[in-house]
């Protein structure tokens, strides 16, 4: 607690409350309690960059576009994220699916995709505007680069690659499913029609095997 100065006539101010004897004595070490007592609290120095460091999971990094189960593209080019940008980073440019070159469900895919990380505040605003999910946050925040060319990430640098079981495009949709089924979760892996479409026209591509597997898995 303060108190008023007994004086009257003076002008108004406030002081502290003296110390006791013994809060006098301490005093000029009182200051090192903080650093004292830090010594034995668990060390909370990030050793980054040789150990990764730890972000909270919902940590707005680096964006992905993603895909779905059979390996279609889950952007459709509509550049509604762009719109949504208010830092005008993004550029969509979209073009038509075709029987012989489908990238993702229903008409239209990203056929130009880009972010530049210069202009990018991390604010989430495309990610919540994306109608299909495609494009979301991961964790990653190391984007320190020495030229700022390398600051622009194009289509090839923000598609998730291919994960286990998936049929690279192109390729067609599921027989018999729409796009909007592709949305609401139902293709759970390749079909053998959409292997078998792949075999014909690209023979040595490289996920062919393991999709085979995947499907052989849902079948079962
Ligand atoms: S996170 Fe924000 S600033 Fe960055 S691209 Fe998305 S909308 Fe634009
Ligand atoms: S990422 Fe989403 S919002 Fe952006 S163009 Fe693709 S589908 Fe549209």
């Amino acid at each position: 607690m303060s108190k008023k100065s007994p004086d009257k006539d003076a002008p108004m101010r406030f002081e502290h409350d003296p110390k006791g004897p013994i809060a006098e004595f301490f005093a000029p070490v009182a200051g090192y309690g903080v650093t004292i007592s830090s010594f034995f609290r668990p060390t909370v120095t990030e050793q980054y960059p040789r150990e990764p460091a730890r972000v909270q999971p919902r940590f707005h990094g680096r964006h992905r576009l993603n895909r779905y189960a059979d390996g279609l593209e889950k952007c459709i080019g509509c550049e509604l994220c762009a719109w949504a940008c208010p830092a005008d980073a993004i550029l969509v440019e979209a073009a038509s699916n075709t029987p012989e070159a489908q990238y993702s469900p229903g008409e239209r895919f990203g056929n130009v995709y880009q972010i530049n990380y210069l202009r990018c505040i991390f604010c989430g605003m495309c990610i919540e505007a994306c109608p299909t999910r495609a494009l979301t946050m991961s964790n990653d925040f190391e984007l320190a680069v020495y030229d700022r060319a390398s600051d622009i990430y194009e289509k090839q640098d923000l598609l998730a690659p291919l994960a286990e079981g998936m049929l690279a495009p192109p390729h067609p949709m599921v027989e018999g499913l729409s796009d909007g089924d592709y949305y609401r979760g139902e293709v759970t892996a390749p079909t053998r029609e959409q292997i078998a479409w792949v075999k014909e026209r690209r023979p040595e591509d490289a996920s062919l095997a393991s999709a085979e597997s995947a499907a052989k898995e849902v079948r079962r």
